[in-house]
């Protein structure tokens, strides 16, 4: 792909653990930058140092690189526009308010916060739904716009306490082009005159938000649809501060819903369908003091290519029936034009499905290396060379790696129970007869191969009048304990002569005849 001037952002608040949401914008940040061959940057919101939490930041990172999702720039990876830390940045802000007040797009206010408070309540009095301090309410406060020149200047010189806020115009339309939404229109009455510049110095977000996308020359600004309330202010900062020209393109991500489809998909609903909505596992104290692990998709055994598959879907889709993309893949067909408006379910199952399948598509060998940490860690002893077979015979079978241990146990380990189902159904004098034939003839086979087993089974059963089909689950289940799994045949090779006759044995010896 051609290198461009697309430049994204991702810019998490490190506030705690990133949210599987977050996740999709950062996935479908890093898509559209290489789908044009642009740049994806991270960039830390962190000016508001009350919501600070330690270690959030290096866990966005580590879920980031977990995903296999490349960072450009970053506050680790550097690069020409940093710092990449708001809190590092601080200095840069204030100039911008000072230019928005020195043109009359903005104004010195003094208001505490008991005078604010007053202001509410008056208004609620009158009746009004949402009080708010804007071009009407403005006019009665105490701010540069109301008190004389002098007041204000003796007011700043003594040190006194002041915010700055955006001058927002009482009557205009403001517009703004979404890349998913097409154009948005709102009125100005309905923004207020918004905080960008705190009494402590440090610029709000949408200040910061602003002056960095511009000096970072983002061209592009994908986030979440919690994000469009903001955006008509946006437009009017880029317009005072002299940037219009240079705006971003905004995108603005449909909400991602709970599995029953009824509001934005939240911990408490995930926790409750028994499901994550951390990347990774998050340790965090719980209202009792106490602190908790909730765990991520990483630890639950979600692979990493499964989920940035499901991810991709959530809110876009290709116009077309396919369904399975590797990253490389999404990169080359991933564009804003196919992300839908509506909200969508986060499907569970469908993760599992792409899990299963991503699964499948792992050879023998690598599965090995994961089944032979399981199995060491649980005292199991194993060739390692015979893994891969197994993992191969098994992999169909199962959604998750760790359940490659707790299906695949019995070919390391005689079974200690039996499948109950199929001991009262099926287990009677004729099978454990049939059985006793078969141990007879079992020394006799010379090559121990499927073919061979299975027609001295047969011959064996043939003489004494037993159907194949009566014995075969009661001898899948003397063998592995469990009624399902891969081919007979290739578990009783893959065991060996020795062990199937112990395992035959200790069947006969331990199940009761009904
Ligand atoms: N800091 C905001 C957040 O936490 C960023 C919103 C945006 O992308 O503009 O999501």
């Amino acid at each position: 792909m051609m290198s461009s001037d697309v430049r994204v952002r991702f810019a998490p608040s490190p506030t705690g653990a990133l949210h599987i949401g977050g996740v999709r914008t950062a996935l479908y940040n890093y898509l559209y930058a290489k789908n044009q061959g642009g740049k994806f940057i991270v960039r830390l919101e962190d000016t508001d140092q009350t919501r600070f939490v330690a270690g959030a930041e290096e866990y966005i990172m580590n879920a980031l690189d977990w995903l296999g999702i490349a960072v450009d720039e970053s506050p680790t990876h550097g690069g020409e526009y940093g710092p990449y830390r708001q809190s590092e940045r601080k200095e840069m802000y204030k100039q911008y308010a000072m230019k928005l007040v020195e043109e009359g797009n903005a104004y010195y206010a003094f208001d505490t916060s008991d005078e604010l408070e007053a202001m509410r309540e008056r208004l609620k009095a009158a009746r009004v739904a949402s009080p708010q301090y804007n071009a009407l309410t403005r006019t009665s406060m105490k701010n540069s716009l109301t008190l004389s020149e002098d007041e204000v200047k003796e007011r700043l010189d003594s040190g006194e306490p002041y915010v700055i806020r955006l001058k927002v115009p009482r009557k205009e339309e403001v517009r703004l082009n979404d890349a998913v939404r097409g154009w948005v229109m709102v009125h100005s009455s309905a923004i207020d005159d918004k905080v960008i510049l705190k009494s402590d110095g440090m610029p709000t977000y949408h200040l910061a938000n602003v002056v960095d996308d511009h000096l970072m020359k983002i061209t592009h600004v994908i986030r979440g649809e919690e994000w469009l309330p903001s955006a008509p202010l946006h437009v009017l900062l880029y317009k005072y501060l002299g940037w219009e020209d240079t705006m971003p393109q905004f995108a603005h991500l449909p909400l991602i819903l709970n599995p029953n489809g009824e509001g934005k998909l939240s911990k408490r609903h995930a926790d409750k369908y028994g499901f994550p909505v951390f990347p990774l596992n998050w340790d965090f104290k719980n209202e009792a003091g106490e602190m908790i692990t909730s765990e991520g998709f990483k630890e639950a055994d979600y692979l990493p290519e499964a989920l940035l598959n499901f991810l991709a879907f959530l809110g876009w889709n290709p116009g077309n029936e396919q369904e399975i993309f590797s990253m490389q893949e999404l990169g080359e067909v991933f564009s804003l034009k196919r992300v839908g408006k509506a909200g969508t379910k986060f499907d569970i199952d469908k993760l599992k499905w792409f899990n299963q399948h991503y699964l499948r598509k792992k050879s023998g060998e690598e599965l090995a290396i994961h089944l032979s940490t399981q199995l060491q860690d649980k005292g199991v002893s194993f060739e390692k060379e015979s893994l891969p077979e197994v993992c191969e015979m098994m992999k169909e079978r199962v959604t998750f790696v760790h359940e490659l241990y707790s299906e695949a146990l019995y070919f390391f380990q005689a079974p200690t129970s039996y499948d109950e189902k199929v001991v009262n159904k099926k287990w009677n004098e004729q099978v454990v007869e049939g059985l006793t034939a078969f141990l007879e003839v079992l020394p006799t086979i010379t090559e121990f191969e499927a073919a061979n087993v299975k027609q001295a089974l047969f011959d064996v059963l043939n003489e004494k009048g037993i159907k194949m089909g009566k014995i075969m689950q009661p001898l899948r289940v003397a063998i592995s304990g469990v009624a399902g799994g891969p081919d007979l045949m290739s578990i009783i090779v893959f065991l060996g002569k020795e062990e199937v006759i112990s395992r035959i044995k200790k069947a006969i010896a331990e199940i009761k005849v009904a």
